[in-house]
């Protein structure tokens, strides 16, 4: 796909310059993480960052491809918005793996309790801030389009640094760092909005929220909570958004930028809390289960500050790790019964499991979620071939492929953050050595051949060059609701801006925070 002379060499010195040119825009454009541990062995009040992994250039991506991964993005936003409304078709998915997937079972009964005992949600809106993963497919070393790789509905990261990213290779060009090529050109680098309209998102549904709340203001009495604030005596409660997050957060600068601009700009505030600390600082107002947050630093002032959380942004509580006792999970049950808008719900986490883009890639199944004919088909063209590891007709098929092809497959659990999958020929191995009774908690995907091209990847200040393969996410950003007729009404969606990662192109895994791989922007060829 690259021609050969991408990207161009350089001389010693045109290199230098590049790096150093590189490095500084990182470093002075907040295009950073926290250290691992294993490169700096101290890090007083977590005062050292370091560059983020990124590539050296812009890898080159196929311009219809990437149009087309985007033009489909707003109908995969309500795909997606109509499977987590519809809690019959997906119960009885999550019913069977719940069987054999504890992290699952738990999510679940979260909104099974929910629903028996308190009576149902008390939220009205929900939000996703999805990103839709491909890799462009060849055969014979020839792109035929775009595959999905998976679809991420909770704590899809690197809005904010991608966005930098496309920046930075624009700036690279721009001021000549960049030696002439015959492929970088002022069109051939896409603008990237991710960091401007994730927080778009996040805003839109604040405003929704705080629309919802005063319009029934008019016959409310505030509650005694509330007159503990300052800005509530009026009635006027302040408003934030929560950011949950993971203690110890390499990627927190990610989280930040989007923290940053919506203070900066919407003049909202932002709290950034782990999910062992909420409930200490949190409480709900009955009858309605607003969710009221005391910001820590104000809980021994005299005049407390109270907030009203309009939308909880879920940075974590992806994996069972974020779980580690009871109480996490209680937490969890606590946000989900607020009124708050939560990014997501738990039936939105349920909603992007392996299990469910499984079971979509089945026409039939599609189907049933998309009315456009003509996207329907569109969607259903990204789709690799993907198997179930149940007892159905299918699934005995599969079960059968994983033994005598492994070489053709990736085997996935439920579960999100990269690191997870079981690859080729260690497929068989791994069924072996687990019960066959769980082997339905998995599912058998076809691999996704990506076209090699060359790159340098810089991490840590040291470069590596060879052949990489790259990964475009496509963000997402939608506001629902229960419409008429118990359907889906959306009242905010957008696509959001991209990401493409990139990784050695022998290497299995491509997640940036996990390790493997880097961030990217495209070059349009
Ligand atoms: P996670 O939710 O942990 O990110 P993914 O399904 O995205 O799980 O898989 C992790 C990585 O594995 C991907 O980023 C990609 O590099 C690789 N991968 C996953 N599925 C495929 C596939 N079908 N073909 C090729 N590579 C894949
Ligand atoms: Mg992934
Ligand atoms: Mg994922």
């Amino acid at each position: 796909m690259a021609t050969p002379t991408y990207p161009p060499g350089l001389t010693a010195d045109q290199l230098s310059y590049l790096i150093t040119s590189f490095t500084d825009y990182s470093l002075a454009h907040g295009l950073i993480v926290r250290p691992a541990p294993s490169l700096v062995a101290q890090n007083p009040n977590n005062a050292i960052a370091t560059t983020a992994p990124v590539t050296l250039w812009p890898s080159p991506f196929p311009t219809s491809l990437f149009t087309e991964a985007r033009a489909i993005q707003t109908a995969c936003n309500l795909l997606y918005a109509c499977v987590a409304h519809d809690e019959t078709w997906l119960g009885d998915l999550i019913t069977s793996l719940s069987l054999v997937d504890d992290f699952i079972a738990n999510l679940w009964a979260i909104h099974t309790r929910l629903k028996t005992e308190n009576g149902g949600y008390r939220h009205k809106f929900s939000l996703g801030l999805f990103r839709s993963d491909y890799m462009v497919h060849t055969v014979d070393e020839r792109p035929v389009g775009i595959r999905q790789v998976e679809f991420n509905t909770i704590a899809s990261s690197f809005g904010a640094l991608s966005s930098k990213v496309s920046d930075l290779h624009r700036y690279l060009y721009k001021s000549g760092a960049y030696p002439p090529t015959n492929i970088i050109k002022d069109i051939s680098l896409p603008g990237n909005e991710a960091l401007e309209k994730l927080a778009e998102g996040l805003i839109a549904a604040h405003k929704f929220y705080v629309q919802d709340v005063s319009a029934e203001k008019k016959n409310y009495t505030p509650p005694p909570s509330r007159s503990q604030t300052g800005s509530s005596d009026d009635g006027n409660s302040s408003f934030g958004i929560m950011f949950v997050v993971q203690d110890g957060e390499r990627n927190a600068f990610d989280q930040r930028w989007l923290e940053y601009h919506i203070t900066e700009k919407y003049g909202i505030r932002v709290f950034r809390i782990a999910l062992p600390e909420i409930r200490k600082y949190t409480h709900h107002v009955r009858p309605n289960f607003e969710l009221l947050f005391v910001p820590p630093h104000a809980l021994s002032s005299q005049k407390q500050e109270v907030f009203e959380i309009s939308v909880v942004y879920f940075r974590a509580g992806y994996g069972p790790d974020d779980y580690p006792t009871q109480q996490e999970w209680d937490t969890r049950y606590f946000l989900e019964e607020s009124r708050a808008i939560k990014c997501p719900t738990v039936l939105t986490q349920l909603a992007g499991s392996k299990k469910v883009q499984q079971v979509l890639a089945g026409k039939v199944n599609l189907e049933k979620f998309v009315d456009d004919e003509g996207m329907k088909d569109r969607i259903f063209d990204t789709f690799a071939a993907i198997y179930p590891m149940d007892d159905s007709e299918d699934g005995l098929k599969a079960r059968k492929l994983a033994f005598e092809e492994p070489h053709r497959f990736v085997l996935k659990p439920q579960r999100e953050g990269g690191g997870n999958n079981i690859y080729k020929e260690k497929i068989p191995e791994f069924l072996n050595s687990i019960e066959e009774d769980k082997w339905q908690g998995y599912i058998l995907m076809e691999l996704i051949q990506p076209p090699e091209v060359e790159n340098i990847v810089m991490r840590n200040g040291q470069m590596m060059q060879g052949k990489v393969v790259g990964e475009l996410g496509v963000y997402g950003s939608i506001v629902w609701k229960e419409g008429a007729e118990g359907k889906v009404e959306v009242v905010h969606n957008e696509e959001a801006g991209v990401l493409l990662r990139t990784k050695g192109s022998s290497s299995e895994e491509g997640g940036v925070a996990a390790g493997f791989g880097c961030i990217d922007s495209c070059v349009l060829v």
